[in-house]
């Protein structure tokens, strides 16, 4: 026991492990010093720490839980992807038109949009229809809500030099119509980067500033450790570097760099070059890989077509190529998450898993969308961790099937969807998060959803597939201790010797309604052991 303490934390309920399995959640505290947990207990034996502590934070009756880590985030291409106006709450097409409109007349020369549901077209394909409300001459870019694909003005892909169809190294496309004329839709990272390497960027001062207001954003609502899976932005270290030269990042960050579908020896080399560079509060460790697309965009890995005969194929042209790349990053003790999202590319992703050496290198798969009780079994016997995001299921998909992601797939395949509670059951590690800014990063928000299985609010919704929901204190340690355990570190629950992340709310999310715990308030986070987020009353010695 240190002689004094860094911090002491008082709070109406602590949830340790025992109130997650089941015991009444006690009044009490939490000693924290260099960083870890070095006292946990309840209210009356608080008295002879509190001497001894250089900082007394007194909660009330509010509930103390571990650190809320968002396992899988795009906080730096997040920048970029939320530039313009939000469209994600438009529900029809001649919303977000009106909303571009509005946009337009402020706009410089470009015209940005951003989270749009491709759902607004109906049975249609995503087009620049969208911009049917703005002159014919404007440069327009509106990036659809997945982050995998984008509609261009004509301007725009004018001013591009895309005329029609383009052949990329990966299966990104450029939708052309009957006469061969680009339709503006533009699917995954290649055809979108035709556009976006033309548009003006912003400068590294204003990205800077827009990537503390997104982390900042994010431990807000509770965050205290994301995971971003993604090497897009070749600047995102100068800026963790740049933010730390003026204070701290306000969450812990794991950055997960990605090997490309597509990519050769020579680029996994580079990316293993770089694992362990870090700054305070980041770190490289582990690599992104993705093995399909998606199923809103017919580019998911399929057993079976869709139903309009797309989403049959691997990202990787070979997807041997995958296999070697996950092996060179096995062999050298890396950890690997790989984007998975329709039933073969799940089932290709567990295969290659199970088929290596158990060294202890924790691998992990992501999203997991619509899985079959065989794929299942894979993922059970290759034993390792799953990513899962609660809000795409309950925020872009719909019980009666009407939605784009359903209604291309068919009701058994839909059917199969986002099986939280199904792998939570059989023993596998599920870690949630957002995948900001594909869905909002908001972890009370992905919560109620894991727990409701539809939007929190919106009690007028159906959920989807409600015997998937997790029960609250599942849910809660899948949003905590999951990602420590897929990660395959010790971390992410309130007992002596843990590391001192921890996240307050106004309402306690194992007994509080779901829909109300959404809107419970965030009073404090701590990352590790450093108070970040603090809206309580601070009792100052
Ligand atoms: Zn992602």
């Amino acid at each position: 026991m240190p002689e004094n303490i860094d911090l002491l934390v008082l709070a109406g309920a602590v949830l340790t492990p025992s109130a997650l399995a089941g015991a009444p959640a006690e009044a009490g505290f939490v000693a924290v010093h260099d960083g870890q947990i070095v006292g946990v207990g309840t209210r009356d034996a608080a008295d002879s720490w509190r001497a001894r502590a250089q900082r007394v934070i007194d909660l009330g009756d509010a509930t103390l839980t571990a650190g809320i880590v968002d396992a899988h985030i795009h906080p730096v291409a997040g920048i970029g992807m939320t530039r313009g106006v939000d469209l994600s709450t438009a529900e029809t097409l001649d919303e977000a038109q009106r909303a571009l409109a509005a946009e337009a007349r402020d706009a410089g020369e470009w015209v940005f949009g951003w989270g749009l549901n491709p759902n607004v077209f109906g049975a249609v394909a995503p087009s620049a229809r969208l911009f049917d409300l703005l002159p014919p001459d404007r440069l327009a870019f509106v990036q659809l809500f997945d982050a995998h694909s984008a509609i261009a003005s004509a301007a725009a892909l004018e001013r591009a030099g895309i005329t029609g169809a383009e052949t990329f190294d990966d299966s990104s496309s450029i939708a052309v119509d009957a006469d061969g004329t680009p339709t503006g839709y533009l699917l995954e990272h290649s055809a979108t980067g035709r556009v976006t390497r033309i548009v003006p960027s912003l400068t590294f001062d204003e990205r800077r500033e827009a990537l503390v207001a997104i982390f900042r954003g994010m431990a807000e609502t509770g965050v205290t450790i994301g995971q971003m899976l993604d090497s897009s932005d070749p600047d995102a270290f100068d800026l963790f570097d740049a933010i730390e030269a003026e204070g701290e990042l306000p969450i812990r960050l794991r950055v997960s760099p990605m090997a490309v579908p597509g990519s050769a020896e020579s680029d996994w080399a580079r990316l293993a070059d770089i694992q362990g560079r870090h700054g305070r509060r980041w770190e490289v460790r582990g690599i992104k890989l993705m093995i399909d697309g998606t199923i809103d965009n017919g580019t998911a890995w399929l057993r079976e077509p869709d139903t309009l005969g797309e989403s049959t194929a691997s990202l990787w042209l070979s997807p041997p190529e995958y296999v070697a790349a996950v092996e060179y990053f096995h062999a050298r003790g890396i950890p690997t998450t790989t984007h998975a999202i329709g039933d073969r590319g799940i089932e290709f992703v567990a295969a290659t898993l199970n088929g290596l050496e158990r060294t202890g290198v924790p691998h992990r798969m992501e999203h997991i969308e619509t899985l079959p009780d065989d794929v299942l079994e894979l993922i059970v016997r290759a034993g390792v961790s799953v990513s899962m995001q609660p809000t795409h299921c309950t925020h872009f998909t719909r019980a009666d099937h009407t939605d784009n992601w359903s209604r291309r797939l068919g009701d058994e395949r839909a059917d199969r969807a986002w099986r939280t509670r199904d792998l939570h059951e059989k023993g596998v590690v599920v870690a949630l998060g957002s995948d900001w800014p594909v869905a909002p990063y908001d972890a009370r928000a992905t919560l109620a959803a894991a727990m409701l299985r539809r939007p929190a609010g919106r009690a007028d919704v159906t959920p989807v597939l409600p015997d998937q929901a997790l029960d609250a204190p599942v849910a809660l340690d899948a949003h905590t201790r999951g990602w420590w355990r897929s990660v395959g570190e010790s971390g992410g629950t309130i007992g002596e010797g843990m590391p001192a992340y921890l996240t307050a709310f106004s309402a306690n999310p194992l007994s509080a309604d779901p829909d109300a715990f959404a809107t419970a308030e965030v009073l404090l986070t701590v990352v590790g052991g450093d108070v970040e987020v603090d809206r309580s009353v601070v009792v100052q010695r």
